[in-house]
């Protein structure tokens, strides 16, 4: 399975991409990436978007992009049938579109998780597989620094950074990374289709 984790370029730019909501921390992020005019792409969970369905269409209303994250982020993802798969990925597509009116052919798995199930389903899905090269960990670590270091360390042009909008302490760590960014004059791509090489 041939997944995007960077995006070719000669530019100093980087993708910021949140994933799991949306979440009742959402709305920070909107609002921090606003205040920064940065776009940045949500990889949402269906039934996080029937839980939230006002913040998803904030999302889509500033600019954002989305993309799909299946409908329920299940933990077994890894031991699901081909036609399961495709089920939680058809179902995420059904809530995106009843809430945003829109479509997505970016999937990002669950977990970054792929096998030849997974694989055949997102072929069969037509969806792009997205994953990341900067993993920042930030569901993982505790320290707000230790993350946004572990980020700069790493920074390269055309890297695709994974963050989760689920927490305050992520939204911090995002605070400084913006401010990090311009410093160091990186702008910020969405993902698209496009970026396939
Ligand atoms: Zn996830």
């Amino acid at each position: 399975m041939k997944s995007i984790t960077q995006k070719r370029t000669s530019k100093k730019e980087v993708a910021i991409t949140l994933d799991d909501g949306p979440t009742e921390y959402t709305p920070l992020f909107l609002d921090l990436l606003k205040k920064h005019n940065t776009k940045a792409t949500f990889f949402c969970i269906g039934q996080q978007i029937e839980k939230y369905p006002e913040i998803f269409k904030r999302i889509i209303a500033e600019g954002h992009t989305i993309g799909n994250h299946s409908y329920t982020h299940p933990r077994h993802m890894g031991f699901l049938s081909a036609s399961k798969v495709r089920d939680e990925i058809r179902k995420c597509d059904e809530v995106i579109l009843q809430y945003g009116q829109i479509t997505t052919h970016l999937y990002r798995p669950p977990f970054g998780v792929t096998n030849p199930n997974i694989a055949k389903a997102i072929s069969q899905s037509h969806k792009e597989c997205i994953g990341w090269n900067i993993r920042s960990l930030d569901t993982i670590i505790t320290h707000e620094n230790k993350i946004l270091n572990r980020i700069i360390k790493r920074l390269k042009k055309g890297n695709i950074i994974l963050l989760h909008d689920t927490s305050q302490k992520t939204y911090k760590v995002l605070v400084e990374l913006l401010v990090n960014l311009e410093r160091e004059k990186y702008s910020t791509f969405t993902i698209d289709s496009s970026l396939k090489n």
